[in-house]
């Protein structure tokens, strides 16, 4: 190992709604900033950094369906087309600070950004490189949360590291029950069967067959991203 922290390798979800923040143009320059910043700070340290990005603040396909001429493939795609929008825009980002990043996306799109290789991502993570991966799993009916523990298990990164605007998860919704209690860990049985909405069954179940654990944490907090990927406490741990 490079260094002692827990994780070696890890991938972090980021979602199109945690890109938007409070700003009105779909991503906040600043949350994409302090992403990049404290990505910064742990690549330095030698912790590998793959990243898979959502759209859900541009496009979800799922809010489509029933729609009558938009069937929900063609909606699903415009969806992925969404991711590729914000993995640019955070490689920009993180390249102006200087940190080296590639985007590879799931479909191909060549002139735009690398097709997804994962030998050659691979590759960039070895060289210090952070790797984007966008457009989903390249299907539709599927999420980013899915491609995040497809990709994590596909690149051997250690830990699914989910960003989210709340503290972690909770045993009660927190936005209508004040006494809501934020758990420290969970089994994937405990969401799974207590329906606790943390990622979709689809990803919860591959994390679970590929032994992946998942950290779900507030990525408003600062210092709180670097923290989480570091391997320190910070908001609900799925395992086990
Ligand atoms: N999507 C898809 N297949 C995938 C990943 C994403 O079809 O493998 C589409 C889907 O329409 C989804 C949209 O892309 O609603 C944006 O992704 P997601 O909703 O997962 O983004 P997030 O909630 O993380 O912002």
């Amino acid at each position: 190992p490079k260094h002692s922290y827990k994780w070696q390798r890890i991938l972090l979800k980021v979602s199109g709604e945690a890109l938007a923040g409070d700003h009105t143009q779909n991503i906040d320059p600043k949350i994409t900033m302090s992403i990049a910043r404290e990505v910064a700070s742990v690549t330095r340290l030698g912790i590998e950094v793959a990243i898979v990005v959502g759209g859900g603040n541009i496009f979800r396909g799922s809010s489509w369906t029933g729609n009558s001429v938009l069937d929900r493939s063609s909606a699903d795609y415009i969806g992925m087309l969404a991711t590729v929008m914000n993995a640019i825009f955070l490689q920009a980002t993180m390249e102006s600070i200087g940190i080296p990043t590639r985007v590879q996306t799931a479909f191909r799109m060549s002139e735009v950004a690398e097709p997804y290789i994962r030998r050659r991502a691979v590759r960039h993570l070895e060289k210090g490189r952070v790797v984007i991966f966008a457009a989903g799993t390249g299907n539709p009916f599927f999420t980013t949360d899915t491609a995040a523990a497809l990709r994590c298990a596909e690149i051997n990164a250690e830990v699914v590291l989910k960003a989210t605007n709340v503290d972690g998860v909770y045993d009660d919704d927190p936005r209508h029950n004040p006494n809501a209690r934020l758990l420290d860990t969970l089994t994937y049985q405990d969401v799974t069967s207590k329906d606790l909405s943390v990622m979709d069954m689809t990803a919860i179940t591959l994390c679970q067959e590929n032994n992946i654990p998942i950290v779900v944490f507030n990525l408003n907090k600062p210092g709180n991203i670097s923290k989480a990927i570091k391997g320190e406490r910070v908001g609900t741990l799925i395992g086990g």
